[in-house]
C-alpha cells in the first residue's frame, strides 16, 4: 500500500501511514506510539539491515529516560533495553548513584537513538552502529517519546546519544561528569557507553569523570526526589 501523507506534503512509499514529520504529532498517548513502533520496519524497508524487533521499555509516568545507542543481540532475545554485559556495567555504575536495578527499571523509561539491532560490526568488534541515514529514519519515534513522557531527566548514554543533546563534534571528555540544563528545561547527564568494544570508559584517564557524572545523577535524583 501506498498514499499521500496527511500533510499532503510527501507521498508514501512505504505502507507506512505518516511521513516523519507527522509521525510524532499522531500520538495522543505512549501506548499508542510503542503499538505501531513494535511494528516498524522502516530500517529494513528502506534497505538497511536490522534484526529482530524494536527494543524499548517504560511508561509514559518515568521521569527519567536513559537514551542508548541500538540493543543488541541479548536485548532482541531478552525484549528490554540493556539486559547484557552492558547493562550490568551500567547498572553497577546507576548502583553508585543510588538505583537498583529492579526499581529502575520500574521507573524509568529505557530506549535508543535506533531501537533494532543492527547485527555485527563487519570488522569484528562490537555491534554496528547505526548509519546516519537509519537514525534520521528512527528519530520520530524518539521525538515521540521525549514529547509524551516529558522526562525531567535525560541519561543519553555514548556518543550517539549523546550528540542528539549537544554539538555534533562534541567529545566525551567535554561532557561527562557535568550536567546541563537544555533548552526544554531537562537535565542532561550523559555517561559513556558501559560496552566492551567501547573503550573509553576503561581509560584510567576518564574513571573521575564517570565518577563525578554519577554524583551529578545521584544529587539529582534526591532532588527530584525519584
Ligand atoms: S531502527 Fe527504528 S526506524 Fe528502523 S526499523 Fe527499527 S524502530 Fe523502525
Amino acid at each position: 500500500m501506498a498514499g499521500v501523507c496527511q500533510c499532503l506534503d510527501v507521498f508514501l512509499t512505504s505502507p507506512w501511514p505518516l511521513c516523519t514529520l507527522c509521525l510524532m504529532d499522531d500520538y495522543s498517548n505512549l501506548e499508542a506510539l510503542h503499538t505501531d513502533l513494535t511494528r516498524c520496519r522502516r530500517c529494513a524497508e528502506a534497505g538497511y539491515h536490522i534484526e529482530g524487533q524494536p527494543v524499548f521499555s517504560g511508561s509514559q509516568s518515568a521521569r527519567l529516560m536513559l537514551i542508548g545507542q541500538a540493543p543488541g543481540v541479548t536485548e532482541v532475545k531478552l525484549g528490554y533495553p540493556f539486559g547484557g554485559s552492558a547493562g550490568q556495567r551500567l547498572f553497577k555504575w546507576l548502583a553508585q548513584a543510588g538505583w537498583e536495578e529492579s526499581g529502575f527499571r520500574a521507573t524509568c523509561y529505557m530506549t535508543s537513538v535506533t531501537k533494532c539491532f543492527p547485527g555485527q560490526n563487519p570488522k569484528g568488534n562490537g555491534d554496528r552502529v547505526p548509519s546516519a541515514a537509519e537514525q534520521k529514519l528512527c528519530r520520530p519515534w524518539l521525538d515521540g517519546e521525549l514529547a509524551l513522557v516529558e522526562p525531567e531527566i535525560i541519561v543519553p548514554i555514548g556518543g550517539l546519544a549523546i550528540r542528539l543533546f549537544y554539538s555534533p563534534e562534541i567529545k566525551l571528555e567535554d561532557v561527562i561528569g557535568k550536567s546541563m540544563v537544555d533548552d526544554a528545561g531537562r537535565q542532561i547527564v550523559p555517561l559513556p557507553h558501559p560496552s566492551g568494544a567501547s573503550r573509553w570508559h576503561s581509560n584510567p584517564r576518564h574513571l573521575g569523570q564517570i565518577e563525578q557524572a554519577l554524583f551529578c545523577l545521584r544529587m539529582l535524583k534526591a532532588e527530584h526526589g525519584l
